[in-house]
């Protein structure tokens, strides 16, 4: 039997589910609808919260969060420096859980949780709209897109596409040696990364996430990154656990982003920074907006948000720019000669705590920070 909704939700990530919470909150009968079989798996993303990003969801629960101040940016011959600043810094989550938690509470708000539903046509119709779900089909007199890179929601509606990417793998580790956990640890290697960089996040129960992106046109090697991060880290005792990946859409925002009643948000919106790939913070930022828009519309107060809402997403026009030159990347001998001047370091501060979100004062301050010097990894048998 079809299901009838005010508002269909395609998507139960961090957007869907953060928008399905607060239209219900708003009084608006809400269904989601997800292709995953329950919420939070298959992880997709390694999910880092910026502060900015942590301070969307003030009622989390502590203990899904991993507080991890600084950034330490080693240059391809593995030499490193650490980069802060004041008042800032990240968040390593249990995303699984955090999506759990993200979908009771939509729940406990009164939004309706569908899973093992992939949306894969949509249309018109008198009343609205019929989204087909492989189930008995759906019947909504809104439709949100929070369906990810390659929104299905976008294909139906004849709406903008993603179109460059980066595919990003994750491998998570328990036993894995020698990480500091007072770090993200980033890693410059255009020959393993080309277009992007290699990580390890120190997580929460101490697992350690080791993944890298790469230019979609290179898929990246997560062999080769393990066997360059071996020089930094001991995985003598290592045990991959799980393992992630993805396609992070880094061309921008996609025009249109929405049609009469049907609006994308999230990365099927392409509000992803093309520079650093963080997407998780234009995700959480939009979806009240967009869920109080639709509301608003929807009891006959405002205008349809399809035709609003999307000029006030990210234009990303520096981070393009930046992004583009990343794609060309400096080589790795260039990296090594000059990660340890003042230059390259403020470019990195200025990538990594970009001043959004600090006090400019501070931001400034920080942009402005001595010059460290590059440190070198001790050395592993
Ligand atoms: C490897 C990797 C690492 C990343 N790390 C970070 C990070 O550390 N920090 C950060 O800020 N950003 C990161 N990102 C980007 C970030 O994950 C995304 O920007 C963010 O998840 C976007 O949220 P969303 O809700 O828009 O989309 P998603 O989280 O992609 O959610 C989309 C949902 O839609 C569902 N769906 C898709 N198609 C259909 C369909 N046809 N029918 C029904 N359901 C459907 C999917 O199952 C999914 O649950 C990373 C991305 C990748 C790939």
């Amino acid at each position: 039997m079809t299901a009838r909704c005010d508002l269909a939700i395609v998507g139960a990530g961090f957007a869907g589910l953060v928008a399905a919470r607060r239209a219900a909150e708003r009084g608006l009968d809400v269904l989601v609808l997800d292709r995953k079989a329950e919420p939070g798996r298959p992880v997709h993303t390694t999910g880092i919260l910026t502060a900015e990003a942590a301070s969307l969801l003030p009622d989390l629960p502590p203990a899904l969060l991993a507080a991890v101040p600084g950034i330490r940016l080693y240059a391809p011959n593995r030499r490193f420096v650490d980069l802060a600043a004041p008042g800032y810094g990240f968040f390593a989550t249990d995303t699984p859980n955090l999506l759990r938690w993200l979908a009771a509470a939509a729940a406990g708000a009164g939004a309706r949780l569908a899973w093992d539903r992939r949306v894969t046509a949509a249309r018109r119709t008198a009343d609205g709209i019929a989204l087909d779900d492989g189930a008995g089909g759906v019947s909504a007199r809104y439709v949100l897109g929070a369906d990810g890179a390659r929104s299905a929601v976008a294909e139906a509606f004849g709406l903008g596409r993603n179109r460059r990417f980066l595919v990003g793998l994750e491998a998570e580790y328990e036993g894995l040696g020698g990480v500091d956990g007072a770090a993200l640890h980033c890693f410059l290697h255009r020959r393993i990364a080309p277009g992007y960089i290699g990580w390890a996040v120190p997580g929460t129960g101490g697992i350690v996430q080791l993944g890298l992106a790469a230019r979609r046109a290179e898929p990246p090697a997560l062999d080769a990154f393990v066997r360059h991060a071996s020089g930094v880290f001991d995985f003598a005792k290592a045990r991959i656990v799980a393992r992630r990946s993805g396609l992070i859409p880094v061309g921008g925002r996609v025009r249109p982003a929405g049609a009469a009643r049907v609006l994308l948000i999230g990365d099927a919106a392409g509000a992803v920074s093309p520079l650093t790939a963080g997407g998780i913070f234009p995700a959480l930022e939009a979806a009240p907006r967009a869920a109080d828009a639709i509301a608003d519309f929807l009891s006959g107060r405002a205008p349809d948000p399809a035709f609003t809402l999307p000029a006030t997403y990210p234009r990303y026009r520096t981070k393009a720019l930046l992004r583009r030159a990343l794609d060309l990347g400096p080589p790795d001998w260039l990296v090594d000669a000059t990660l340890g001047t003042r230059p390259a370091q403020a470019l990195a501060r200025l990538v990594y705590f970009h001043t959004k979100g600090l006090k400019r004062r501070d931001g400034w301050r920080a942009l402005a920070a001595p010059t460290q010097p590059l440190r070198d990894t001790p050395r592993r048998p």
